[in-house]
């Protein structure tokens, strides 16, 4: 598999080396201490934090994408509190200075002999490696999304790509009545409170609009429960009660029909179960995976991940591989939120295995949902591993709040693109520690 993969092929002319450090415009083979795959959220952040520290040139940042997303925002854009435009800013105005961007992606990774291949055919020589090439989206694995998602009469949408998070807000807009369903796929995803986030601003929007009655909100969810934290699931089944909105547990979507405007669903229970529902509007999170260079590397575990512990955040085999982000193992809940915490436990691990030392830093599984419940409305979930709640704020957090809504919409993505992207900020345990010294 390997050598099918690997195979070396000419420097592609499209693959285009965004060189701050070197001045070669093709080079077929770099070496470098330390190699960053994926500059998104965790390898913007990773690589911000060892280009200040490492000397220049040596951090390379593998990242094909011209364009860095604040992907929590698209929730709002979805809502139409903001445009997707105001979510994007260009990757080499965030990626590090000091840095070398080269603009391709890993097709294969030897960890024996530790390279990368990528698809514009360089060979990467790496020390240390930080992988974080986050998830991509599986829509070929329901029958009939990828066309719905692209025909812009269908009624079909998802919050979860910057290409039709907008038409998910056309959607709610346009909305006349009947039948609104949003799902919940059989996978892990990014952020798992997004996808019921939707259905609350859309109940929202509703009621503002005076159609409400007209309306019939279904949440269609893999999970047996609301939300993996059971503070935060008791809060949310009074949402959900208050509201009126349906919630099917253990069904996942099997197929889209758009020519009808029916979504088939199976139970997870009993597979061949399925159960045909009527849309006027449907709302899709997509199935999810890791990319494939990673599922198909010696690198992940049987279900692709990259295999880290969750603690140190280290390779389980390979002590100069470190890995954060959604690609990774770990069982927290796939956020930025977690990455701001994790960023820091891997910086300190790392800087200590480059120094010939152990990892010792742990990372406690620490993760963020700001889950708005309507416009000027949030429960700002917090919690550690095992679903252990850790607030910020010496209030019930549990309760929505005006003030979590602003911190979500406002706040947080100040941090995001003026501390975090620079590798400046680790999450709210210096603020919680003054504001909220008591909590557990
Ligand atoms: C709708 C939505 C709502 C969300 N809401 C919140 C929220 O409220 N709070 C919160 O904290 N988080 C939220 N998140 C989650 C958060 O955005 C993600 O967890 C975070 O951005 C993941 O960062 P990452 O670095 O792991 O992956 P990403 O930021 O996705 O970056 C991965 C990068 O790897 C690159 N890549 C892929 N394949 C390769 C390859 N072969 N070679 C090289 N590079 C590659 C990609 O181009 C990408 O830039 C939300 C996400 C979405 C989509």
């Amino acid at each position: 598999m390997m050598n099918v993969l690997c195979r070396l092929r000419p420097c592609s002319k499209s693959a285009i080396v965004r060189n701050f450090s070197l001045t070669s415009s093709c080079l077929q083979d770099q070496s470098c201490k330390l190699l960053v795959i994926g500059g998104g959220t965790g390898g913007c952040t990773i690589a911000a934090k060892f280009a200040k520290r490492l000397k220049k040139g040596s951090v390379i940042v593998l990242e094909p994408s011209s364009d860095h997303y604040y992907q929590p925002l698209f929730t709002l854009v979805g809502a139409g509190v903001t445009t997707v435009e105001a979510t994007r800013r260009d990757a080499k105005s965030v990626l590090p200075s000091n840095a070398t961007w080269i603009q391709d992606s890993a097709e294969c990774i030897d960890p024996e002999k530790c390279v990368v291949k990528t698809a514009g055919g360089r060979e990467i020589q790496y020390e240390y490696v930080v992988i974080a090439a986050g998830l991509k989206y599986d829509y070929d694995k329901v029958p009939g999304l990828r066309e719905a998602l692209d025909d812009k009469q269908s009624r079909v949408s998802t919050i979860y790509s910057p290409q039709y998070c907008e038409k998910t807000w056309a959607d709610i807009k346009s909305f006349k009545g009947g039948e609104a369903v949003f799902t919940y796929p059989d996978t892990p995803i990014k952020c798992p409170g997004a996808p019921q986030k939707i259905a609350y601003m859309a109940d929202s929007y509703f009621g503002k609009t005076n159609i409400r009655s007209r309306c019939n909100i279904t949440y269609n969810t893999f999970m047996p429960v609301i939300f993996g934290v059971k503070k935060y699931a008791d809060a949310l089944m009074k949402v959900v009660a208050e509201r009126r909105i349906n919630v099917n547990y253990k069904t996942v979507l099997k197929e889209v029909r758009a020519d009808k405007r029916e979504a088939v669903f199976f139970n997870t229970d009993d597979r061949s179960k399925l159960t045909t529902v009527p849309y006027d509007m449907l709302h899709v999170t997509p199935p999810m995976s890791t990319p494939g260079f990673l599922s198909s590397s010696p690198l992940s575990d049987d279900t692709g991940y990259l295999d880290v512990d969750k603690f140190t955040l280290q390779h389980r085999k390979h002590p100069n591989v470190y890995g954060l982000g959604d690609c990774t193992t770990t069982p927290n809940s796939k956020t930025a939120a977690a990455i701001a915490k994790q960023s820091q436990v891997l910086e300190q691990n790392l800087l200590s295995s480059m120094s010939g030392g152990q990892p010792l830093r742990q990372y406690d599984g620490y993760g963020a949902c700001p889950i708005v419940t309507a416009y000027g409305k949030c429960i700002l979930a917090e919690f550690l591993y095992d679903g252990v709640p850790r607030e910020t704020m010496p209030i019930n957090q549990a309760r929505e709040s005006t003030l979590a809504y602003y911190m979500k919409r406002d706040l947080f993505p100040f941090l995001y693109w003026n501390f975090m992207l620079k590798g400046n900020y680790h999450g709210p345990e210096f603020v919680r520690k003054i504001i909220n010294p008591f909590a557990k």
